[in-house]
Order: C-alpha cells, then structure tokens, then sequence
C-alpha cells in the first residue's frame, strides 16, 4: 500500500515555515506517496492550498485528520504531544524534533510507539549535506542577523563619497565562523561594510578569507570532536576576552553566531567589553536561542546599554519564511526519499544516515 504522508499546521509560536512545500509534494507523490496537508498550512510562508491540491495533495480541514492514519508525518518542530498521541504505532515523523527538549515530547514519541528521526541528529557527512537542516536554516539566520544590525545602525554599512563629504564604511566584527557566520560575512561584505571576523577553529579563516573578510587571530584554537568547536578552558578564555576587549572599541557592529554543540552558547562578551564600545554601536547576538554569546543579551528583545544596541532576535530562519521552507523541505524530503521504497515505508537501518538520526537512539 502507497505510504501515506501526513502534515499538520505549526503550532509554536513565531513558526512560519513548513516542512513540504508544493515542489517536494510532488515529488514524494511522484515517490508513490499519499499525501494529506492541514488546510492553510502554507498560508504564513504564502504557499497556498491550491498549489498542494495541485501538486497531488489531499486537503484535511484539521491536524488530526491531516494526521489520521499517516505512516510518516512530515513537521518543522514538533507536533504537540497530546497530537503525537493520535498517530498509529510505529508511525515515523521527520523535523526539528528536539525530544529531549520536553520531557511530554519524549514520553509522546517513546509510548506511541513512534520512530522519531529529529533531522538536529543527522551525521553531518557528506552524503548528508542534502538533508541538513542546521545548515540551510543557518544560513537564512545569518543572512537575517546582518540585515537586523544594518537596520539598527545609525550609519551607513558602506563606504559613501557624497558631495557632503566621505563617509566611512562601518566595521563589523562576525564571532564564529559556522554557516551562519559566513553566510553574515558575506552579506555584511555585499552592503559594503569592512568585515573581521574570528573563531576558535583556524580552518576558518581561508573560508572567512574567500568572503572578502579579515580574519581576526585572537590566539585561540580550540578544535574539538567532528570537526567542531570544544568549549574553552578558564586560560584560553581570559586570553581571548582579553585581546578581544581592546579590539571591540574600533568595532561599529557585532554579529554573533558562536555555538558549541550540545551546550549553552559561550559567553564571550561581557558586559564590562560593551560598557567599553563606542555609543551608537550596535551587537547582534544570533545565539540568543541558547543563550546568547554576549552577557547583557536577552532572548527576544534589543535593549539599550549605555547607548550600545543589544538585539537577541528569535525565529530567524522563520522571518525568512519563503526560502527557509524551500530549502527545509527539501532537506526534509531528502531524507524522506531513504524511507520510501517502492512506494512503501521501508526502515533501512544498515543505512547509516537512517540510524543514526532516528530517536529513541537504537541501540549497538
Ligand atoms: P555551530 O553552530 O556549532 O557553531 C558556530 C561557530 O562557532 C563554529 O564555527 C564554532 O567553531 C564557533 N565557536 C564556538 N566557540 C567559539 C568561541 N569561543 N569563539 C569563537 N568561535 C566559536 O557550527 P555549524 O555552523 O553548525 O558548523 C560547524 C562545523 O560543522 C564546521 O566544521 C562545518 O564545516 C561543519 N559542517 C559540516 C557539514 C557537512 O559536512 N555535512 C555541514 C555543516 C557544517
């Protein structure tokens, strides 16, 4: 029997973006799925229902019914628990599904039976790129961070030569050099600021070179397991923070994008470094989701420290809702397209990529 594919409307706050666009439902109905979407789920990333009605999609007037019986159910984050309890036994579900973030959550997926593939815990290898969720909603956050601190500036980004005289371009600093932090590298570098940027891993700064940035030697290196970051000893943090603190007064603009997998984002800028910048200065803190990387951050507001703009924006890659979507779905369907076989369900787990990314964690 055709595999029957079913999405629900988001239902956290701020969300924006789906996790099925019209272009990959019809290519999982092209796959020999069934798919059934909740009326106006596409309605604040402007997909309409007529376009999945077009692309092969059934329209269901609620959650439950989009979700009555589905053998995979397709999500950006998670379906609330009490709607997990509704799917079948042994049902699977795809997206950002951060179970150990609710303890209801867990207990949802673990006494429903359900396999949970949280896209958070994909390998990050090569094959995997296509399915990366972290990355292609980073990238929009990145992207979004810079357009935030332009707009909070009370300076132009680029250098200007008017008849009321030159105006020099703004500096902006980048901390961290992830997929958000160079894709803010290159954007700050497209509206014409001189951008400087640094991070604990020195693979970074050819990446950050090929941008058009400066890389910033703070005389840390702190490579850690997979390729990422480690936190910082006590040592290396004071002798970061301290060549950091002089830099900052020459700096007009802080993106930061710091994150160590798996714990709160470091705290690299204190408040005594903001006390030290320039009025007017503006810092953007993309971490602000888990923490912030700046001392005086708080999630969801900018606030005003001593004349120094502090913005902790959330739901970034949601405010890009358009492109976001895209590009999740896409990741989505990736990784939907190693479940299907012959038009049916099949759970391959010699495949790498499908056990090592599915929750509960199996064990061996
Ligand atoms: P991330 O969001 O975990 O962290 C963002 C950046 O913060 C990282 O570059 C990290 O080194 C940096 N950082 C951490 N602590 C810092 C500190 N104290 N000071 C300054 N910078 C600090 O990172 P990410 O964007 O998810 O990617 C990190 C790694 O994963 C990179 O090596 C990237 O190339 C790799 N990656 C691989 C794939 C793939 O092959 N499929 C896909 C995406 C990313």
């Amino acid at each position: 029997m055709a595999v029957r594919i079913g999405i629900a409307r988001e239902t956290a706050p701020g969300e924006r973006r789906v996790a099925i666009t019209p272009e990959t439902c019809r290519k999982l109905v092209a796959l020999g799925a069934a798919i059934t979407v909740e009326r106006g789920l596409g309605r604040h990333a402007h997909f309409a229902d007529d376009a999945y009605a077009a692309a092969g999609a059934v329209l269901a007037d609620d959650a439950a019914a989009a979700l009555a019986g589905a053998d995979l159910v397709l999500c950006v984050q998670a379906p609330s628990p009490a709607l997990l309890a509704t799917l079948r036994e042994g049902a699977a579900i795809i997206g950002h599904l951060q179970p150990e973030a609710d303890p209801a959550r867990a207990e949802a997926i673990r006494t429903g039976g359900l396999v949970a593939f949280p896209l958070e815990r994909l390998p990050r290898t090569t094959r995997a790129q296509a399915m990366d969720i972290l990355s292609s909603q980073a990238g929009m956050a990145g992207y979004k961070a810079v357009l935030i601190a332009a707009q909070l500036a009370p300076r132009f980004f680029p250098m200007l030569t008017t008849a009321a005289g030159t105006i020099r371009p703004s500096k902006v600093l980048v901390i961290g050099a992830g997929v958000a932090g160079l894709q803010a590298v290159a954007t700050a570098r497209r509206l014409g600021a001189q951008v400087e940027c640094f991070d604990v891993r020195p693979e970074t700064r050819e990446q950050i070179e090929s941008l058009g940035g400066r890389f910033l030697d703070l005389g840390v290196s702190a490579v850690g397991e997979g390729g990422y970051a480690r936190a910082l000893t006590d040592e290396e943090r004071a002798e970061q923070q301290k060549r950091l603190g002089e830099h900052l007064r020459g700096i007009d603009t802080i993106v930061c994008t710091a994150a160590v997998p798996g714990r709160p984002a470091p705290k690299i800028i204190t408040a005594g470094m903001v006390g030290g910048m320039a009025a007017g200065s503006v810092i953007v803190d993309l971490a602000a989701e888990t923490g912030g990387n700046c001392e005086l951050t708080r999630p969801g507001e900018t606030i005003d420290a001593g004349g120094v703009t502090v913005a902790g924006p959330l739901d970034l890659a949601s405010s890009g809702a358009v492109h976001a979507s895209e590009m999740f779905a896409r990741n989505v369907f990736n990784f939907a397209s190693l479940l299907v076989s012959d038009g049916a369900l099949v759970l391959d787990w010699d495949d790498e990529l499908v056990a090592k990314t599915a929750w509960p964690p199996r064990e061996g």
